[in-house]
């Protein structure tokens, strides 16, 4: 249950009843606002003066639902809009991973030339072999604030644990929450207690609803700026390395109040495959695409195979402004 306290509610006195009622306590739009579990169908007799208005839930699917609000929530990146109004796709490109400063400036360079305005790129990658690389770490981490400065660009870059949830914090524009990393509650409760975009990866074998749980975590812990990625699903399919669910993508449009964001690129596992998907994404009137491109694909450390280079992402860019105008949105 979400319970809104009136105006003459003061910080205090909510801290006193957050703690009675065993609720979460945030300021949202500037109002004292309590949140339950969705067990609780009513507002307790002893409070009921304080509130002003309330919502009741099914499920603990409550900040992130439409229920409560009804338009969908805004997220700056830097000074970029997603969400909200704005009917804007951003288009976040870069590198499975920051292998070294040559390639991620190249990266940037292309990004700059392509006036878009956020570059992705992992330094903890969470890989299935402990024989792969690993990425670059701290290292890769000051080689992109180095590109943000000099290029003026955001960066994306993904949390494996929470033993360098900080320094992912402290670096980056937008907090990457990894597909297998999804579940972790040190890092959703550290995403909580700053206000930095985090941008949480759906896991292969996540259903919508502990998607959306993990969204919660962050929403009810005081960061309201949380962004939804899909990247496909684990089926019975093996020629395609995940499913992309966009059942489950007008599943989140119709109930959930955050941006989306899409990658075809880890869904498909093949970069033949992520121009055509990429249009799929963006005739749905999504928030956000993220793409892995690399200088040399062939070369690349990681996710070698997915990665477009440098001439399909600027052809594909180019292919998708008119879809994107199409359903009435703007690539950004
Ligand atoms: C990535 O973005 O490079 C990545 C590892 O993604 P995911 O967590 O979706 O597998
Ligand atoms: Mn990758």
């Amino acid at each position: 249950m979400i319970l809104e306290l009136k105006n003459k509610v003061d910080r205090e006195q909510a801290e006193k009843i957050a703690e009675k009622i065993k609720a979460f306590l945030i300021v949202t739009e500037g109002k004292h606002t309590l949140i339950t579990g969705a067990s609780m169908k009513e507002v307790p007799a002893e409070i009921e003066n304080e509130v002003e208005r309330y919502w009741v839930f099914d499920n603990d699917i409550q900040l992130a639902s439409k229920k409560y609000r009804k338009n969908k929530r805004s997220v700056h990146i830097g000074n970029v809009e997603i969400g909200g109004d704005t009917k804007n796709t951003i288009l976040i490109g870069g590198p499975c991973s920051v292998e070294s400063e040559e390639q991620i400036r190249q990266s940037s360079e292309l990004l700059v030339e392509m006036g878009l305005t956020t570059l992705r790129g992992g330094c903890y990658k969470p890989r299935t072999s402990p024989y792969s690389f690993q990425g670059l770490g701290l290292e890769g981490l000051k080689l992109l604030a180095k590109m943000r400065q000099e290029y003026g660009l955001n960066v994306i870059t993904e949390v494996r644990d929470a033993t360098h949830v900080h320094e992912v914090i402290e670096y980056s524009d937008v907090i990457q929450i990894g597909a297998k990393a999804m579940y972790d509650q040190g890092i959703l409760r550290a995403c909580a207690k700053t206000n930095k975009p985090v941008l949480i990866k759906r896991g292969f074998g996540t259903t919508l609803k502990e998607f959306v749980q993990a969204a919660e975590f962050v929403l009810s812990g005081g960061n309201e700026n949380v962004i939804l990625c899909e990247r496909g699903l684990r089926t019975f399919e093996t020629f395609t390395r995940f499913t992309l669910d966009l059942c489950g993508v007008a599943w989140l449009q119709e109930h959930v109040n955050l941006p989306i964001v899409l990658d075809p690129s880890h869904a498909m596992g093949f970069s033949y495959g992520v121009p055509v998907l990429s249009k799929a994404c963006v005739a749905m009137g999504i928030d956000g695409l993220l793409i892995e491109v690399h200088p040399t694909p062939k070369l690349a450390k990681s996710d070698a195979s997915q990665q477009l280079n440098h001439d399909e992402f600027r052809k594909l860019h180019q292919e998708l402004q008119p879809v994107a105008q199409s359903v009435g949105y703007k690539m950004i």
